[in-house]
């Protein structure tokens, strides 16, 4: 595995590379990263991950901060994986001199994460704009736990560049949990919290198919989980899963939910 710094080391390595997959991360590699990888190395004859903690897709300092880095541990997985290449760039190999060009996001996409993280998808926009011009990949491969990021990525990506988005199903524990870097920092009660509501909502669901109230029962189960776990959710929305709409029934559609749990912010959709 080619570890790849700067622009140099990307035009050195990736001059006469084709059908080439790209899987971006932030690192604290973790199985659901993994199979995006294993998908990429399967489809296509080149893989290379970026490693990159993207400054300004946090609106919060301390979340920047304290996001978990694990460098050694991320490289050692890329590496046995049989990764072709890792891009492990310094915020000034992204953003060097160049004016941050805000991106904007329409009002219409202005819900769920966008509406309380003002600034964030603006800036995964940004780096997926400047990581796509850099690696020029064939595919890029992004996962469905963060469906609204793949929704807009996808919209913004494929009318700029000729890559493809490939999209990826979310790998869960055994008790249902998405995996997620941030669960690296949760406390062994909020974990346990955690897994309660992906458990608690995928059996609500379930049960929402035959009923007809749905909306009334998703703003009651919101106040239930509210109040039992003592828990602040930003959001938790049945949305469809073609426009991202508010959603009344079941069919195409996905619980969408967002909450902070002793200060680690966490979202899934299902
Ligand atoms: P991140 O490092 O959190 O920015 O995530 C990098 C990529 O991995 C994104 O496309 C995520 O949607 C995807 N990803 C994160 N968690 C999971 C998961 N549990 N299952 C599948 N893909 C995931």
């Amino acid at each position: 595995m080619k570890i790849l710094l700067n622009n140099n080391d990307l035009n050195e390595a990736l001059g006469k590379v084709t059908n080439l997959g790209f899987v971006p991360t932030m690192g604290s590699l973790h199985k659901g990263h993994i199979s995006l990888i294993k998908r990429s190395l399967k489809e296509c004859k080149y893989t290379i991950v970026s490693i990159f903690v993207n400054p300004y897709q946090f609106n919060n300092k301390n979340d920047y901060k304290n996001y978990p880095r694990n460098i050694k541990k991320d490289l050692y997985i890329l590496k046995n994986l049989k990764t072709n290449f890792a891009f492990v760039p310094s915020k000034k190999v992204i953003y060097s001199s160049n004016v941050i060009s805000k991106k904007r996001i329409n009002k219409n996409d202005q819900i769920l994460c966008a509406k309380f993280r003002k600034g964030h998808f603006e800036g995964v926009l940004e780096v997926m704009d400047r990581l796509t011009k850099l690696i020029k990949p064939s595919k890029i491969y992004l996962g469905k736990k963060d469906y609204q990021q793949l929704y807009l990525v996808k919209k913004f990506i494929e009318r700029k560049y000729q890559s493809k988005i490939i999209t990826c199903e979310t790998i869960r524990d055994k008790y249902h949990l998405a995996l997620s870097s941030r669960n690296f920092l949760l406390r062994k009660k909020d974990l346990f919290k955690a897994r309660f509501i992906s458990k608690n909502l995928k059996i609500f669901k379930k049960k929402l198919v035959k009923k007809e109230n749905i909306n009334d029962l998703i703003i009651k189960k919101k106040r239930e989980l509210s109040i039992n776990l003592k828990i602040n959710f930003d959001y938790l929305e049945l949305r469809n899963l073609k426009n991202l709409e508010l959603s009344k029934k079941i069919t195409n559609s996905n619980i969408f939910y967002a909450y902070t749990i002793n200060g680690i912010r966490l979202i899934d959709n299902l």
